[in-house]
């Protein structure tokens, strides 16, 4: 039974800024090959799962009490590891945790964004970017890539420059097209922009680049780097993001953050997690060797396959990606069209499902030559 079902959203008073808009929403469909949320295919081990259950199981003890506000033995953890693997010195005051990257970049928009404020980025990237920013009332400025979905310094400067954004989000590695921005290049974007700048580092563990960390202590007013346990760390149904910048930043989402937004299980899960990060990581290394196999395959077939340093990879050209998208799925494989005409997206997965996606690449091949 459902009740209400007299009312429509259009007979809602929703705010005239929402009307017309679709919510977020990769599909979620049951089918044997799933590979269009750049999930980790490996499941967490048989000790971490140990773990986790240990952990949840303390936390359960005390869910009578509200948990700890600030999250601090979990952000003592994500110091830790961020500085072991970016050389960035972080402490816990570097560092901030919420429910997701998404929710990070939320409180981003909430704390710099807003009402008569502006939000930039180079497009085609995450598309909750420019959802984020229209939800807070963010003045949403998008800058084309290159025909090769990369973004070109020298005029993004000069268009920073001119926007001077309040917000400026830089992706990197880029999703959906993978490739990520070069030290130097966003140090031309950082001495530019007069705003935040925000780069989100959701893929960052499967690139070679150095992470923007290490660059906090010359932009402790500007530099927020954003990261997630959802890829790499495989633990996207956990639930964490963060983010690491100057503690003057962190103080500034504290203004905005819900009291108790992160709680005392997502907490226990996400530190027991992180003491298996060498574990979890280890798959990294395979993910990023069956990403340019499989890259390498898809050339083979004919296909052009944009430079990734992320665990997917964007593939075409097809005359119709959503008609394309739909044989896909036919064949028991679920990609992502993100809507760029002419591509589509892949997450690399395990040696079955890549193989499983190949063979639907010949198959799709075969129906439409
Ligand atoms: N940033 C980027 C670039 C992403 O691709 C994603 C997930 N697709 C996110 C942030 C959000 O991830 P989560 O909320 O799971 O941390």
């Amino acid at each position: 039974m459902t009740v209400g079902r007299g009312a429509r959203l259009a007979d809602l008073p929703l705010r005239d800024d929402l009307v017309g808009r679709t919510p977020y929403g990769a599909p979620q469909l049951a089918v044997p090959v799933q590979v269009n949320t750049n999930e980790n295919p490996y499941p967490p081990s048989a000790a971490l799962v140990a773990d986790i259950e240990r952990a949840v199981a303390d936390a359960a003890a005390t869910l009578n009490r509200y948990p700890d506000r600030d999250a601090v033995q979990l952000r003592t953890g994500l110091a830790e590891y961020l500085s072991r693997t970016t050389g960035a010195d972080l402490g816990v005051d570097n560092l901030w945790a919420a429910n997701g990257s998404n929710e990070i970049l939320l409180q981003l928009l909430q704390a710099f964004g807003g009402p008569g404020r502006t939000a930039m980025g180079f497009e085609p990237s995450y598309s909750m970017h420019p959802i984020i920013s229209t939800g807070t009332r963010t003045a949403w400025v998008p800058c084309p890539r290159t025909a090769d979905f990369e973004v070109d310094v020298p005029s993004a400067v000069a268009t920073v420059r001119d926007v001077a954004p309040d917000v400026l989000f830089l992706t990197s590695p880029n999703n959906p097209s993978g490739g990520s921005i070069a030290p130097a290049d966003l140090r031309q974007l950082l001495d530019a922009a007069p705003g935040i700048v925000v780069v989100d580092e959701a893929y960052a563990e499967f690139s070679g680049q150095p992470s923007a960390a290490a660059l906090i202590d010359a932009y402790p007013t500007r530099l927020a780097v954003v990261r997630t346990m959802s890829k790499a760390f495989a633990f996207a149904g956990g639930r964490l993001g963060y983010l690491a910048a100057a503690p003057a930043l962190v103080d500034a989402l504290l203004l905005v953050r819900l009291p108790y937004h992160l709680s005392s299980i997502t907490q226990a899960a996400a530190s027991a997690a992180l003491q298996h990060a060498d574990e979890t990581l280890g798959s990294v290394a395979r993910l990023v060797h069956s990403r340019e196999r499989t890259a390498q395959a898809l050339r083979d077939r004919g296909f052009r396959v944009l430079r990734s340093d992320a665990n997917f990879l964007m593939f075409g050209p097809f005359d119709d990606a959503p008609a394309a998208w739909r044989r896909y799925l036919d064949v028991g494989v679920l990609l992502r069209d993100v809507g760029i005409p002419g591509f589509l997206r892949v997450t690399i997965g395990t040696d079955d499902e890549n193989a499983a996606f190949l063979a639907a690449c010949d198959a799709v091949l075969a129906t439409a030559g």
